[in-house]
């Protein structure tokens, strides 16, 4: 038996109806920018499998500092006890981050980051006695995650449908937009204490269609937020680590959040870890002789040392000038493309963040047309050996910072190609 045929017996695939799911594609290697299948295929990996590679596969570097830190301390419970790359990574993430963030709690990915920040804000109004302040803001096309909590504070859609009944109450408000900024911030203003705290993706919603809105508005929002003493979550899941242009997306505004979620790039990509930071007001309100006011949340694997080993030697990577450098250029490469394909007729609209370059097809009112187009654009690519996963008509471009200059431009030819014949 193949691999696929291996697979099909026995592995349900996420996001994926298993009825009529295409065969999957078995991987064996990767390297840089390149995965290869067990024919000897070579694939671009061009969403950077699923926005975490950001120094590309099989990094040398990553691995041998991966390689090293199994054999020395491979895991430890992390209550009671700590080690070096744990609080090494902590140091590290706190130079770094924007604003006044003072403290790291660890977790395993990006949902449980997110957990764990809603949990300080509402945990941190019933600690200094307000326990009505209970509301949570975010953004309708909002994505934070799949576990309850995230998918509670995320845009309700077909993910979220046959659990609609069990997510708790969220304010959705609309992206901001120059027309709508006084009424976001007069509902705000409404809403004022009642409300514990507002989950944000900075100008980047990945999972909700790649949208992208402007940091002023977003930071007359935190800014309206501020003056009501509600707490500001910043979920950098996928914007952090170079992914917009600067290491983190906040780093462009002039006002700061209280709370930041970070997994995806945190470890280059080559293993799960999640981590919630938090400034020095947020972490007192959990101090207390009073057994209650403790954070009580964990997991098995809370701080894996190789996980923050991982981490730690991304971050060498991500630190290097080169790597700024290469960032830069896909931005502009990005933006030279934008402009060539801006007025082709089949674009809808063409839009660009850092190194994320997203492309809407036109479909006009044709919702067969529509449902049929995003695995059409997924095979074409793929057969073109580019992986990209369109979310319905919406093809963006996510790739590790290490991608070619050919590279880049064989898969700007190939949408080009698309676009004439799809
Ligand atoms: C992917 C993502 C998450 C969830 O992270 P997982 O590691 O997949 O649980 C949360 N927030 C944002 C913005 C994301 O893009």
């Amino acid at each position: 038996m193949s691999l696929t045929e291996r697979d099909q017996k026995v592995i349900w695939h996420p996001y994926t109806q298993m009825k009529n799911a295409l065969p999957h594609i078995p991987i064996v290697r990767g390297e840089g920018v390149y995965l290869f299948d067990e024919d000897g295929k070579k694939y671009i990996d061009a969403v950077s499998s699923w926005w975490v590679n950001i120094h590309g596969h099989a990094h040398p570097h990553i691995a041998k500092k991966v390689a090293e830190q199994l054999s020395v301390l491979e895991h430890v419970i992390f209550a009671g006890f700590t080690h070096e790359p744990a609080v090494l990574l902590a140091e590290r993430l706190l130079a770094l981050l924007p604003g006044d963030q003072e403290k790291v709690f660890y977790t395993d990915n990006g949902s449980t980051a997110v957990e764990v920040a809603l949990k300080m804000c509402l945990q941190f109004w019933s600690n200094t006695g307000h326990k009505g302040r209970t509301k949570i803001i975010a953004f309708k096309e909002a994505y934070h995650g799949d576990t309850f909590g995230a998918m509670s504070v995320s845009g309700r859609s077909i993910f979220t449908d046959p659990f609609n009944s069990m997510l708790f109450d969220v304010e959705f408000i609309d992206l901001p937009t120059e027309k709508n900024i006084e009424q976001l911030k007069s509902k705000i203003n409404y809403l004022s204490n009642e409300v514990a705290c507002f989950i944000f993706e900075p100008m980047v919603l990945g999972a909700g269609g790649m949208l992208m809105y402007e940091g002023q508005h977003l930071d007359q929002l935190i800014e309206t937020c501020q003056k009501h003493g509600i707490l500001t979550i910043a979920d950098e899941v996928m914007t952090g680590f170079g992914r917009t242009g600067t290491y983190f997306a906040c780093e462009t505004l002039q006002t700061k959040p209280d709370i930041f979620c970070l997994s995806k790039g945190l470890t280059g990509g080559t293993m799960p870890l999640g981590v919630t930071t938090c400034n020095q007001k947020i972490f007192d309100a959990f101090l207390s002789d009073d057994k209650l006011k403790t954070l009580y949340h964990g997991h098995s694997f809370t701080a894996n040392p190789v996980a923050c080993a991982a981490s730690l030697a991304s971050l060498d990577i991500l630190l290097k000038p080169e790597t700024l450098a290469n960032i830069q250029r896909i931005k502009s490469k990005n933006e030279a493309f934008a402009a060539e394909i801006k007025d082709h007729p089949k674009v809808r609209d063409v839009r660009q963040t850092g190194t994320i370059l997203v492309l809407e097809w036109e479909t006009g009112n044709d919702t067969s047309y529509l449902s049929g187009l995003r695995n059409q654009l997924y095979l074409y690519f793929l057969e073109r050996g580019i992986i990209l996963r369109p979310l319905g008509n919406i093809l963006y471009i996510l790739p590790p910072y290490i991608i070619s200059d050919e590279d880049l431009e064989y898969i700007y030819q190939t949408i080009h190609q698309a676009l004439n014949d799809i």
